[in-house]
């Protein structure tokens, strides 16, 4: 027997963004535990915005686990929020999530690593470095700093280790900015993962005292660059029979419910959706093969395979919540009736 570190990670009740909160609890098992062995917890909602004081009680229920290779017998446990009767908790946007296993996400992570209250590599006292350029993709200390580097491929190594399905890393184009990308087979499996690999980058942030800005426009109406989370998307019947009527109807979808989709897509995203900035405005949908400037972008391959593969949307922003991302791509799709 040995003892195992629990750590009990859930989404708070803030809004327009939820917090990850996590708290320890240790018990003894013969190897590493499986999902099946880990108990229901509990803690204090009314310290999260999830309850009143006086029935402040909120369940943890254990959802996935990953190896914690940061601590000896380390262990992530991700939870979902339920009432003391077992229905899930209002701020619970993964039980919205039509379980689907034919269903796969990919989600592209970009933020900005902040210290002193600026990105990493802005002058500490104000003003800005050379405008944007070599960031992308960079190389050199004058492009990404001297600690951006060794932060990013630790988180790499991390997520690595705790199995979840890191895809890659790169540079962004703004200086201090990076992404990575996670994919999942199964609706819940990229935004489960997602949220675990952002709770290893705040929390290894934290010895840098450096913080994770996933605000999806840091600098402001600047030429700066905002932050997305790409939402690429895959079904069962799109990957293998697809086909242009079936692709159009879904599109017409995607723009009646375009405002549903915006709502879930992000906080302040009316300052990113300009137009600009390889963005479509906020108001407009529309897509575009190898379009940049679309809401959906439409690979090449799509086209090419006889409109089937996996689409690309572009709008969600780097403060979404991939629950609810993943939630209102899906329920979409369902209203499209296949031919
Ligand atoms: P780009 O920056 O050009 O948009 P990335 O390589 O950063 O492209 O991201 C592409 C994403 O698409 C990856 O997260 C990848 O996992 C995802 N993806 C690839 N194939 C599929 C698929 N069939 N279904 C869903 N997502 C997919
Ligand atoms: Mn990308
Ligand atoms: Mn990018
Ligand atoms: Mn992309």
């Amino acid at each position: 027997m040995a003892k195992y570190k629990l750590e009990y990670i859930w989404l708070d009740g803030y809004t327009p963004v939820a917090n990850l909160r996590g708290k320890s609890l240790i018990k003894e098992f013969s190897s590493f535990p499986t999902l099946e062995e880990l108990p229901l917890w509990g803690f204090d909602g009314s310290s999260t915005r999830q309850a009143e004081g006086h029935s402040s009680d909120c369940v943890l229920k254990p959802v996935a686990v990953y190896p914690d290779t940061t601590k000896k017998n380390g262990v992530i446990v991700l939870c979902e929020v339920m009432h003391p009767d077992g229905t899930p908790h209002s701020t619970n946007g993964r039980a919205t999530i039509h379980d689907e296993a034919g269903t796969w996400f990919g989600f592209e992570q970009e933020y900005f690593l902040y210290k002193d209250g600026v990105p990493l590599g802005f002058p500490p006292g104000g003003g800005y470095p050379p405008p944007q350029g070599k960031y992308y993709t960079g190389v050199g200390y004058e492009n990404v700093g001297d600690i951006a580097r060794e932060i990013v491929e630790t988180h790499l190594d991390l997520c690595l280790d705790a199995g979840i399905n890191h895809e890659g890393i790169n540079a962004e184009v703004a200086k201090g900015q990076w992404e990575f990308q996670i994919f999942g087979k199964g609706s819940k499996k990229a935004a489960d993962e997602m949220w675990v690999a952002r709770y290893l980058l705040i929390r290894l942030c934290e010895k840098y005292k450096v913080t994770v800005n996933l605000h999806c426009k840091p600098l402001g109406d600047t030429d700066w660059n905002g932050s997305g989370m790409h939402a690429n998307f895959s079904t069962d019947y799109l990957r293998t029979v697809g086909g242009k009527e079936y692709f159009e109807a879904l599109m017409a979808a995607f723009d009646k419910y375009k405002n549903e989709h915006i709502a879930v897509y992000g906080p302040d995203n009316h300052l990113r959706l300009t137009g600009l900035h390889e963005t479509q405005s906020i108001d407009k949908f529309n897509y575009g093969v190898a379009n940049r400037g679309a809401s959906i972008r439409v690979p090449h391959s799509f086209v090419n395979n006889g409109y089937k593969g996996y689409l690309e949307d572009r709008r969600p922003n780097s403060q979404g919540d991939p629950y609810l991302i993943a939630s209102r791509i899906l329920q979409t799709i369902n209203t499209v009736p296949k031919p």
